[in-house]
């Protein structure tokens, strides 16, 4: 496995990085997960256009043009020869002294990681996924934008502690004002009738690539999809329920909070959704 350090290829022993740098002291710093299907990067252009929104909001000097990036990204997919895989992208502020200031870390770090994925066992998208609502809360958007994608992830991290602790794999975090925000790292969509429901980004949700992928896929197989606010009582009452990830990709959920979701298995609707996602993730790759 070859890891990209700042310009060089190194193994994953050899991949390392200062104490002093400010994502490993402050989270101070950006990232970016993308699929790899069948040698296809996945919607590669808008994973880069976020990661450079996310810099532009922290101003964070990225060392490399969204070209030379997007290149760099390549050649360390190409160099590890995998052909279905995750692609993690770590941009840290980069070595600065003890305080917080960022003007201090002239150089930000780079890492590029590619290996395979191990994601939820197969079994889990036959049969759904059991998921529960937690105590912590989304932070709230005009605080630090849930729209950075920055290393700052301890309300996610809190979130799946306290799905262990309620012996689930996957919880949905509220925001404020409690509607419905996201999950610890996959974005939501109920079903209800024909009509899909998705939480807008105001309400506290990172702006999914999976998500954005699946508005485009139920609105082409002729779906109302509409971003609207909702809460926890919708959540229980949909017909269906799915979660959207680069990491997940579309899976359906069966049971909220003890509610069992429409029939307690997949429904209809994700199904049609998944079997089009995967259809379209090969076709929509730019290698
Ligand atoms: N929400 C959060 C907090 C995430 O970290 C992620 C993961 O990337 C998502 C949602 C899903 O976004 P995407 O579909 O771009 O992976």
């Amino acid at each position: 496995q070859w890891i990209y350090l700042n310009g060089e290829f190194v193994t994953k022993e050899n991949a390392k990085i200062s104490v002093y740098d400010h994502g490993f002291l402050y989270g101070d710093g950006i990232f970016e997960g993308i699929r790899v299907y069948s040698g296809n990067i996945f919607r590669m252009e808008e994973h880069m256009d976020r990661l450079y929104r996310s810099a532009k909001s922290i101003m964070l000097n990225m060392p490399h043009s969204k070209e030379e990036f997007t290149d760099l990204v390549v050649e360390t997919v190409e160099r590890n020869q995998l052909r279905d895989a995750y692609i993690r992208i770590v941009v840290s502020r980069g070595v600065g002294d003890l305080g917080l200031d960022p003007y201090k870390c002239p150089n930000a770090n780079v890492v590029i990681i590619v290996e395979p994925l191990a994601i939820f066992p197969k079994e889990l998208y036959e049969r759904g996924l059991e998921i529960v609502t937690v105590a912590t809360r989304r932070n709230r958007p005009d605080v630090l934008s849930p729209k950075v994608k920055s290393l700052n992830y301890l309300n996610n991290v809190l979130v799946k502690i306290e799905a262990h602790l309620a012996n689930v794999s996957e919880a949905l975090m509220l925001n404020d004002q409690g509607y419905v925000a996201e999950g610890s790292a996959d974005n939501i969509f109920i079903v209800r009738g024909s009509t899909f429901l998705t939480p807008p980004g105001y309400v506290g949700a990172l702006e999914g690539i999976t998500r954005n992928a699946v508005i485009e896929i139920a609105g082409k197989l002729g779906y109302e999809v509409k971003e609207e606010p909702f809460t926890r009582h919708d959540v229980y009452t949909a017909d269906e329920v799915f979660l959207t990830g680069t990491a997940a990709e579309v899976i359906a959920v069966v049971k909220v909070d003890g509610r069992v979701i429409g029939n307690g298995v997949p429904g209809e609707h994700t199904k049609n959704i998944l079997k089009e996602f995967r259809a379209k993730v090969v076709a929509d790759g730019i290698q």
